[in-house]
C-alpha cells in the first residue's frame, strides 16, 4: 500500500486530491490548520470506506510543523511514497496597498512551506517517490490586477520542481507541478463578483472541479508517470491556451 502526504488536504483541491488518493488504494495523511472538523468528517468517510487515513495539524508557515507532519506520516503508516503540497493562501492588492506582512505570510506558505514539506519528505522518500506541488495557471499568466505577489509564488514553485527534479533524479523519485486554472473551491467562492468575468474567460465556460484537478495529481503520483519528472501541467480548461 502506498503512503501519501497531502499538504493542506481539509477541504479544496487537497481535499479531492486525499479521496482520490485514497480510492486508488494510499494510506493518506494530511494536514489542516483551521479546518478540524472537516479534517474529522474527511478522515471518517475515507475509514468508513474501507481505507487509511489520518489528519495532522501543521501551520505549513512554520518549518517544524511541517518537518513534524513528515515524521508522523511515517511514524503511523512506516513510510512515505507521495507527497502532494496544495496549500496555499491568496491575497490580492494593487502594488501601491500591498502590505509586506501580507507578502510575507503569503511567500511563508506558498514557498517556503513547499521548499520545506519537500526537503522533509525526500529525506524520508525511497526510490519512485512521487512529489507534486499544486501551482497555479497564475504563475503562467498573471491575468489579474493585484495579483502580482500571488503569481510570483506559484511561479516560484514551477522554478523549484524543476531544480527539485534535478536533484532527486539521480535517487529515482520524480517532482511535477500542477497548475489549476480557476476551480470552485473556498477560494472562488460562488458568490464573488467576479466570477462570471473569470467564466468568460475560460474557454471552456466554467470553473474547474476539484476532482478535475486530483485527477492529474493521481496520474503524476502513480507508478505510470514513470518518465515524468520537472513539468508544470496546466489543468485550466483553456485559459492559458
Ligand atoms: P482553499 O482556499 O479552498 O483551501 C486552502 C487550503 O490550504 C486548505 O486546505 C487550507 O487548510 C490550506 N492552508 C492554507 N493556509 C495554510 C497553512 N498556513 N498551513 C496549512 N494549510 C494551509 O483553496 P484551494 O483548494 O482552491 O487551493 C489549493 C491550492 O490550489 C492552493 O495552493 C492554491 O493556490 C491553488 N490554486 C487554486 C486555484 C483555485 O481557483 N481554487 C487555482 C490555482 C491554484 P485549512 O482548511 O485547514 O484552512
Amino acid at each position: 500500500m502506498k503512503v501519501a502526504l497531502v499538504m493542506g488536504g481539509a477541504r479544496g483541491i487537497g481535499a479531492a486530491v486525499v479521496q482520490r488518493l485514497a480510492k486508488d488504494g494510499a494510506a493518506v495523511a494530511f494536514t489542516y490548520i483551521s479546518s478540524p472538523d472537516k479534517a474529522n468528517d474527511l478522515v471518517a468517510s475515507i475509514e468508513a470506506a474501507g481505507g487509511k487515513a489520518m489528519s495532522i495539524r501543521a501551520d505549513s508557515a512554520n518549518p517544524e510543523a511541517v518537518q513534524a507532519a513528515v515524521e508522523s506520516t511515517v511514524a503511523h503508516f512506516g513510510k512515505l511514497d507521495i507527497l502532494v503540497n496544495s496549500a496555499g493562501i491568496l491575497h490580492l492588492e494593487s502594488v501601491e496597498n500591498f502590505k509586506l506582512e501580507d507578502f510575507d505570510r503569503m511567500v511563508d506558505i506558498n514557498v517556503r512551506g513547499v521548499f520545506v514539506a519537500v526537503q522533509a519528505a525526500a529525506k524520508a522518500m525511497k526510490e519512485g517517490g512521487r512529489i507534486v506541488t499544486i501551482g497555479s495557471v497564475s504563475g503562467v499568466k498573471v491575468g489579474f490586477a493585484g495579483s502580482s505577489v500571488y503569481s510570483m509564488t506559484k511561479a516560484a514553485v514551477a522554478t523549484l520542481v524543476r531544480g527539485f527534479a534535478l536533484d532527486l533524479a539521480p535517487r529515482g523519485i520524480t517532482v511535477n507541478n500542477v497548475q489549476p486554472g480557476p476551480t470552485a473551491t473556498d477560494m472562488n467562492p460562488p458568490d464573488a463578483p467576479y466570477l462570471d468575468a473569470v467564466r468568460n474567460m475560460v474557454p471552456l465556460k466554467r470553473l474547474g472541479q476539484a476532482g478535475e484537478i486530483a485527477s492529474m495529481v493521481a496520474y503524476l503520483a502513480s507508478d505510470e508517470a514513470s518518465f515524468v519528472t520537472g513539468s508544470s501541467f496546466t489543468v485550466d480548461g483553456g485559459y492559458t491556451a
